[in-house]
Formats: C-alpha cells, sequence, structure tokens
C-alpha cells in the first residue's frame, strides 16, 4: 500500500505528467464527488478532444498497470472528465475505446465477482453481474457498433463496471454482502488464486 500511495501522490504532484506524448491524469479517488456526476454524451467521437481524451486514459491505464498490477479497463470521469467514454486494455489485444456505450441486452441470469476499481485499489468486494449483455456504442470514427460480451475474457462485467462509471455508480454501489468486503493485502493472500473470478452463479 505505501508504493502504491507514494505513486498516487506522485502522479497527482505531475498533473497532468507529460513526457513526450504520455500523459498520465489523476485518477478520482472515492469521495471525489466527481467520481458521482452523471457524464454527458459524446456528440463528434471522432474530434482532436475525443482522441486526446481517449490517449489520456490509454496512457493512465498503462502508469497503473505498471505501478501496481491491476487496471483492465478506465472510465472517463476516472480522470475528471464527465464524458461518456471508457477505455479497455485487454492482455493480449489491442486497446479499445467505447464512445457512448449502453447496454442494450441483459441476462437474468447473473454471477457473482470478486471487484475492484482503481479509484479505491485499498478495498476489494463482491458485486452482482449480468453474466451476458449486450453493449452499443461508437468508435473513434462515429461508426456505431454492437458486443456480446459473456464471462469469456471477464468482458460482461468489465463492462458493466465501467459504463456504471459514467452514471456515477460505483462497485461499492453494487455489493451483495457487507461482510464480503475486504482490503487488497487479505484479497491476495486469499481469493486472488481463483481470480479474476466468478465466485458463485445465482439466477434472478
Ligand atoms: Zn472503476
Amino acid at each position: 500500500m505505501r508504493c502504491l500511495t507514494s505513486k498516487a501522490a506522485e502522479v497527482r504532484a505531475n498533473k497532468p505528467l507529460r513526457g513526450g506524448s504520455v500523459a498520465v491524469r489523476t485518477v478520482l479517488q472515492l469521495g471525489d464527488p466527481g467520481l458521482r456526476e452523471i457524464a454527458a454524451r459524446v456528440s463528434d467521437p471522432a474530434s482532436v478532444e475525443i482522441r486526446a481524451l481517449v490517449q489520456d486514459l490509454g496512457d493512465t491505464l498503462a502508469h497503473w498497470r505498471a505501478a501496481t498490477g491491476y487496471g483492465r479497463g478506465i472510465a472517463a470521469p476516472q480522470i475528471g472528465a464527465a464524458r461518456r467514454v471508457i477505455f479497455l486494455q485487454l492482455p493480449g489485444v489491442d486497446a479499445w475505446p467505447l464512445v457512448n456505450p449502453e447496454i442494450t441486452w441483459r441476462s437474468e441470469d447473473k454471477i457473482v465477482v470478486w471487484d475492484a476499481c482503481l479509484s479505491f485499489l485499498s478495498i476489494f468486494m463482491q458485486v452482482e453481474r449480468h453474466r451476458e449483455i449486450v453493449v452499443r456504442y461508437q468508435d473513434l470514427h462515429g461508426e456505431w457498433k454492437e458486443v456480446r460480451a459473456s464471462e469469456e475474457r471477464d468482458l460482461s462485467e468489465l463492462l458493466q463496471h465501467e459504463i456504471d462509471h459514467l452514471d456515477g455508480i460505483l462497485a461499492i454501489d453494487r455489493v451483495t454482502d457487507m461482510r464480503t468486503m475486504c482490503t487488497r493485502e487479505e484479497f491476495e493472500k486469499r481469493y486472488r488464486a481463483q481470480s479474476p473470478y466468478a465466485v458463485a452463479g445465482t439466477k434472478s
């Protein structure tokens, strides 16, 4: 935790930290009202502004991933930009920005999974998510696309987590049982081997 705290302080002190073309932005932490705002729709996904925002999201996520070992996705409100943009970086595949993403279908079937967030990485918790969803979104050319996400690569839960951020909803709001909450140290000691981990299945 000491390492994480000092890294976070370092990022905060250099806001934004531009070295060459790299821009690491401060990640808002739990309690910052910016995390509870409803993000605005993006009218032009192909704009310079959105391209720069996506670059910052990618750089910031990469920084956190390197510093902490966590972070597969990030949402624009987490870096103080109240716009409907999320950014995923799954292992071994290209970076994936989604503009104006919306969930158009949710399976009735639900799963309980471990979750955490770059905005409160000291706490881990179990949350309930839909097992499968369909998401409609725009790419950076403004083209509409659709993706069906399942438990494969834990994509469904990740998209639900990140899209929630656009409506000011945090993983802690989805906790199924407060008694499952644990510190990062305890999570890593006891549960990480199963991660990222569907721990139970429930039918709605
Ligand atoms: Zn998050």
